[in-house]
Formats: C-alpha cells, structure tokens, sequence
C-alpha cells in the first residue's frame, strides 16, 4: 500500500487549474443548482456532497475499496449490519469487542427479528457458521486486544454461505486490512487514530462488492445517517498524517510495552509481545502490531492511581490520539479485571512518554 499523500499527490487532485486552492472544498450545500431532469450532477445534500467525495477517495485509496463515510463509528455498523440483515436471519458478534455494538444487535436488531449469538474473540474461530447470514469479527477487540484468525474465519464462515464484517477500528488500514483477509466490508470508527485529533466523530464502512457498496450507500440515504461536511473535512485533513502519527504511536507503544512488562505485578497485553496468545497471529495478519495496551493492575484503585499518577495520561474514553490517554474499562461494564487499564499511546516523544509511565506504574505499584 502506497502513502496517502503520495496518492492525492499523483491522482486525487490533479485536475487543479491555477490557482484553485490545493485542500479539498468545503462544501456546506443542502441545494445545488438542479434544472430540469436534475440528473447526472449533486441534487441534495443528503445524496451528494464534494467534502465527502473527498474523504471517500481518501478513505477508498487506504482500503484499496470503495469507501462510504458515516457520521461516527456506529453509523457505519449500523449500516453494515441493516444493510445486510432482514428478520428471520442470525448474526453471530464477539461478546468482548466494542459493547455498542452488542447493544445495536440486542436491544435494536433482535426486535426486527434478527437472531443473535455470541462468542469471544480468542476462540471465535472455533466452533461452526453455518446458518449465520453475518459473521461480524473485531480484532484485537476492545478493550482485551484479544485476536483471531480474519483469513480462516472469512474462508469457513463464506463457505456456510454467511457475509464477514470486520471493525478494523484497532488498526486502521495502515496496521491491517480485512478484506484483503477475506472479510465482506471492513467498518472502523474514524474517530480514533484517523481522526486522530480527539475533536471529530467519523466512521466509514468499505467493500470490494458493488452491490455491498450500494446496499450501505442506499441505507445512508434512506436512514439519513450522513456525516457534517466540516467533519468529514477534518478526518480528510488527519488522514493526511494518518500514516506518521499511527508509525509513531505503533514504535512507542512496541518500546513501552516491553518496559512496562519488565515492571513486576503488572499484566500487560499487547499483540507485540511474544507473550500474547496469539503473538505469531498478530505477526501474520498486521502489518503493525497497534498503539493500545492493556495492563492489569492489582486493584481499581491502583488503576486509577496509575493514570492520576502519570502527567502525559489523559483520564478519557475512546482512544487514538495524539496525546496519550487512558481508562478502566470496567467503569463502563466490559467483562474485563476492575483493574484492567486500556492505555492508547499518543505521538509525544518517547523518550518522555515511556519514563514517566513507568513512574507512574511503579508508584501506583508500590
Ligand atoms: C469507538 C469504537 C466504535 C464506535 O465508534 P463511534 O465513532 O464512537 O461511534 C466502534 N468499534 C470500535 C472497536 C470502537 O473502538
């Protein structure tokens, strides 16, 4: 996969005249100029809108698919999922990934008929799929970077006839891609690490199959889940230093990883490590190996006095970045250790990150 700014530079804006601006148009239109049959051009602002193309060409450039923009993370689930479910069916979710969607599928979809099953990401590939219209999988999940095999899952679950959804949030494009694995459409919350700002809510759903992509443009206009023109320019703007910011938040995360894991009474979690369970997964299947760790401490309250103790650590939910944060989990009711700390490292310079997280470990420690 080629950097996004050598693509923009060599396709997606190429036809410039002189003295056009060199960013995308901001665009804020609900009406365009519609005369006549009023086809062939923008007509309404829920169908059409440049920023968006903008984003989607980005955004379709790094999963080497079409890419269809949704106003944050679960829009683009939700999309995936309505746009490939009807009553009757079955859908089988990971019971440790990100709880929002295992709210979507329980408390929205079962309503419409859809039947739901569970299973944890570290033994999803085990047991059958047959008689699942979608197999929807998360790896490494959230909060437990627990992983599991994309190629094998998509391969079996196709072969019993089911589509694969994968969220690809953890990663990015630039850290994996799931359809390259295999899987049907690929959903991520672009407002982690590509937005990347900690001040824009974004997601995008992609596939390689138009008629996926039609079903997924079609619900956002007919559901009206459409993102801010303004929003989507933000996360074009970040996707520009995507790959920077998420190499560097990848090599401090690898280097403070084996720091803190030398620290002793502490658990720490992280693909990278050839401790992980599934390290010579992780090795195979990403090309980089993320910036979220996850460290068990002791208790709640050594958690908490960990992220006060350390300065670079915001306390907040979600992750991805720039600044390093980190929460308990289990504040919000994930079936992870009260002690379980998700820590996402930021782009500052490691060589104060990693020291000062290690202070911070050792006094909560001590
Ligand atoms: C944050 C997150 C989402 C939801 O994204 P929003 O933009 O908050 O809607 C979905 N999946 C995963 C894995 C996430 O971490």
């Amino acid at each position: 996969m080629s950097g996004l700014a050598r693509e923009e530079a060599q396709d997606g804006r190429r036809d410039l005249a002189p003295g056009d601006p060199l960013p995308p148009p901001l665009t804020l239109a609900a009406m365009y100029h519609a005369p006549g049959a009023g086809t062939g051009h923008a007509v309404y602002g829920r169908t059409d809108n440049p920023t968006w193309e903008a984003l989607e060409h980005a955004l379709g450039h790094l999963e080497a698919a079409e890419a269809v923009a949704f106003p944050s993370g679960m829009a683009a689930i939700s999309a995936a999922l309505f746009a490939t479910l009807k009553a009757g069916d079955r859908l089988l979710v990971p019971s440790d990934g990100y709880y929002v969607t295992r709210l979507l599928a329980e408390r929205v979809l079962e309503r419409f008929g859809v039947g739901v099953d569970q299973r944890p990401t570290a033994r999803f590939a085990e047991g059958s799929f047959a008689g699942y219209r979608v197999v929807y999988l998360e790896t490494p999940s959230n909060p437990g970077l627990d992983l599991c095999d994309i190629a094998d899952i998509a391969a079996r679950a196709r072969a019993e006839g089911a589509l694969v959804i994968a969220d690809n949030t953890t990663m990015t494009p630039f850290g994996q891609r799931p359809l390259d694995h295999g899987a049907d459409i690929v959903v991520a919350a672009d407002t982690k690490a590509p937005g990347g700002h900690s001040d824009v809510l974004m997601g995008h759903a992609a596939s390689r199959d138009p008629a996926l992509v039609a079903a997924l443009r079609d619900w956002r206009r007919i559901s009206g889940a459409i993102p801010g023109p303004f929003e989507a320019w933000l996360t074009h703007r970040s996707l520009e230093t995507l790959e920077l910011r998420f190499a560097r938040m990848c090599d401090t995360a690898g280097a403070a990883a084996v720091r803190l894991a030398a620290t002793p009474g502490v658990e720490v979690r992280y693909p990278g490590l050839p401790g992980h369970p599934s390290h010579n997964l992780a090795r195979s299947q990403m090309a980089r190996m993320g910036f979220l760790i996850g460290l068990t401490l002791p208790s709640e309250a050594a958690a908490e006095a960990f992220i006060a103790a350390c300065p670079y650590l915001r306390p907040a939910t979600s992750f991805g970045g720039v600044h390093s944060s980190a929460e308990r989990r289990a504040r919000w009711g994930d079936a992870v250790p009260p002690g379980y700390v998700r820590l996402s490292v930021g782009c500052e310079p490691p060589e104060e990150l990693i020291p000062a997280l290690e202070t911070a470990l050792a006094a909560a420690l001590a």
